[in-house]
């Protein structure tokens, strides 16, 4: 079984080809990264994998079934943006309950829910603070626990860790590695940054100018002449 199954696809904004022919396959718990510099497409795969760009040709599958027949709240899929989008008037507990209140949960679930997801970032401690209040790299893991607490199949990872300094980055990819493996999820982290890709992805989709040009195992990638 494929979790994430793309053919033929092409996509274009008005005149510009952004996406060219891709075909890719991404299986249950792979840990997946788009790599390539500023501009070659990564963002756009990952928000047609989310549903919020139409191809033009080709088939978008996830878990077997075309993303845009799916109503938004049956996709399963939780996007971490570049720049977290937290909100500002609202605590670190109410933000990550916030996509909870939405789906109109039961109370006593949002609480365990909220407390677990905090738990995995280890943010349980600051639950009462406002995002101005954090550190960037807590702030990015209040982003990655309100995504969490969706429970989604599918993790989409946009340059997640582009804010963050050197050492927090080292920090965080390697929680973001284990939360992965522990619960089993389907990611696709996009960076620009090959070592980042290296380091904790099992598979890279090498991207350049649209379209995408090799897909190995980091060893496979780099021992070609
Ligand atoms: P990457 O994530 O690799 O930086 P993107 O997928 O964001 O690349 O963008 C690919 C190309 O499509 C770029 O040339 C970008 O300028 C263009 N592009 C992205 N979004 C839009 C849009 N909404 N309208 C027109 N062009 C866009
Ligand atoms: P409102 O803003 O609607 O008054 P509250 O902030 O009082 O809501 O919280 C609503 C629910 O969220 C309550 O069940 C409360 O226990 C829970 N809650 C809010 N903040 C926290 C927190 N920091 N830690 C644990 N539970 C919290």
């Amino acid at each position: 079984a494929k979790d994430i199954r793309i053919r033929d696809t092409n996509v274009f904004y008005s005149n510009f080809h952004a996406l060219k022919d891709i075909n890719l396959d991404i299986e249950p718990g792979e840990f997946f990264a788009f790599l390539g510099p500023s501009g070659c497409g990564k963002t756009t795969l990952l928000r047609l994998i989310a549903g919020f760009v139409e191809a033009r040709t080709g088939s978008v599958q996830v878990a077997g079934s075309e993303i845009l027949s799916l109503p938004p709240w049956r996709r399963d899929i939780g996007m971490v943006f570049q720049s977290y989008a937290l909100w500002p008037h609202l605590s670190v507990w109410k933000n990550v309950a916030f996509g909870l209140e939405e789906r109109r949960l039961p109370a006593a679930e949002i609480k365990q829910r909220v407390g677990a997801a905090l738990e995995i970032v280890g943010l349980n401690h600051l639950g009462n603070r406002r995002p101005s209040q954090l550190s960037g790299g807590q702030q990015q893991r209040v982003a990655l626990a309100r995504t969490i607490a969706i429970e989604p199949k599918v993790l989409l990872l946009d340059e997640p860790l582009s804010n963050l300094d050197a050492k927090m980055r080292v920090q965080v990819r390697r929680e973001l590695r284990d939360l992965q493996q522990r619960l089993g999820l389907t990611t696709i982290f996009v960076t620009h940054d090959q070592e980042e890709a290296n380091t904790i992805c099992d598979r890279i989709a090498v991207f350049r100018d649209g379209e995408i040009q090799q897909t190995g195992a980091p060893m496979q990638l780099y021992e070609r002449p």
